[in-house]
């Protein structure tokens, strides 16, 4: 008989797999069981991949360009992030201090294998990505959550960070712009957590994949601007699958201290030895093209974002921070647990998140997912029609709880 205790890691046994995945997979199975269901689970954006990005994908292909590259990513590549980063930011990094990742999640694994120790605690802001404690886990780490609250526009707060701060703190993963919240970290708070960080000695590690998605006005506060003196104790975490929408050519890049991108390149050449050659092509183009499209997803999202956040509002018990950045609405549905469906009680975000797919045909994400159980995650990645179709839905499924 197979007895997961004897075969399986304790490594593999502590971990979940990804919930987001879990629930998508739930949805197509209903959809293509005949069902009319409306999607907000999805993660990415809803337009395709620039044509021109697509193009030199191919001409990638056509060229040859299908072979084996560095571990660390085409050098051109490398030179292009750092080219990016001046334009933007105005920091000077060498293509020495850049990896190409197989995906912004692959990179945010390196990162975690190449610095953690067993025992080594890593703060973690809580609505947090779903996927920062099991790779915190996986590379033998301890994730330490942090909740961040509603009342503060989900921005993260130094006071709370502090009380969990101990002599094992090893690393800080900020988020800004936030998936599930969409919260953008404020200046001010950002340099007194850099300050603690500075003075502690942590890591800080920056997933900054939403930074083109920011609906506020000038560049998105950011924990490098707050305060410079933390660039050799950084690593950003980026890439191209939400601002070019890219999600499955699987490319994203690290940038930091080169002693830490030398040990991620290391553990890359023994694992998936380089991302897809033609993949790294296609981002080339990504970024080095016309810079338009993450302002027209921007263009696209606000009208979408507006009316969500809007209907939500309207609900009775329903309160709605208004996502600064990313393409997600984050509402608190606590209001309505205890209360029952055909006398069964909805105890949470599952069974809310639960309800919402079988009675309203309506795809969620619950907050628990995210370490926040009062919520659920909707994504306006998807028309407006379906917006506007799914809140009718939510506002009928809600008014029948008893
Ligand atoms: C989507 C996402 C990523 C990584 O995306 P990849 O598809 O792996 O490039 C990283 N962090 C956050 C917060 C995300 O939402």
């Amino acid at each position: 008989m197979f007895s997961e205790k004897f075969v399986l890691s304790d490594r593999v046994l502590q971990v979940a797999p990804s919930p987001t995945l879990a629930v998508n997979a739930k949805a197509k199975a209903l959809r293509a069981a005949g069902a009319d269901i409306l999607n907000f689970s999805v993660g990415e954006p809803d337009m395709p991949t620039p044509a021109h990005v697509c193009a030199a994908g191919k001409k990638a292909i056509e060229e040859g360009r299908t072979r084996y590259t560095p571990a660390a990513g085409i050098p051109e590549l490398r030179e292009a992030v750092c080219a990016k980063l001046k334009q933007e930011h105005g920091w000077e990094y060498k293509p020495e201090e850049v990896q190409i990742s197989c995906g912004g999640k692959h990179g945010l694994f390196n990162i975690f294998q190449a610095v953690l120790n067993p025992g080594d605690e890593v703060l973690i802001p809580a609505p947090y990505w779903v996927s920062y404690p099991p790779m915190v886990q996986l590379a033998g780490g301890t994730p330490v959550i942090v909740p961040l609250q509603q009342d503060r526009q989900f921005d993260i707060d130094p006071a709370v960070v502090a009380r969990y701060v101990t002599s094992k703190t090893k690393a800080i993963v900020l988020n800004s712009p936030s998936n599930p919240t969409g919260a953008v970290y404020s200046l001010a708070a950002l340099a007194e957590v850099a300050k603690m960080a500075y003075e502690g000695g942590w890591l800080v590690v920056s997933d900054d994949m939403y930074e083109e998605l920011y609906y506020g006005e000038g560049k998105v506060p950011h924990i490098l601007h707050a305060d410079p003196r933390l660039k050799d104790q950084t690593v950003l975490s980026n890439g191209v699958s939400k601002a070019f929408a890219m999600t499955g050519w699987r490319i994203g890049y690290s940038i930091g201290p080169r002693e830490v991108i030398r040990a991620m390149n290391k553990i890359q050449s023994q694992s998936t030895s380089n991302p897809a050659a033609p993949s790294q092509y296609a981002a080339l183009a990504a970024l080095t093209g016309p810079q338009d499209f993450p302002h027209q997803m921007r263009e696209a999202f606000l009208p979408r974002r507006a009316f969500f956040v809007e209907s939500l509002e309207s609900i009775p018990g329903v309160s709605c921070v208004a996502p600064m950045g990313a393409f997600y609405v984050f509402p608190n549905f606590s209001a309505y647990y205890g209360k029952k469906f055909k006398g069964t009680a909805i105890d949470g975000s599952v069974a809310l998140a639960d309800y919402f797919l079988d009675e309203a045909q309506v795809a969620s994400v619950p907050g628990a997912a995210f370490g926040a159980d009062d919520f659920i995650r909707f994504s306006f990645a998807t028309s407006l029609t379906t917006i506007e179709r799914g809140m009718e839905r939510i506002k009928q499924a809600l008014a029948a709880l008893q």
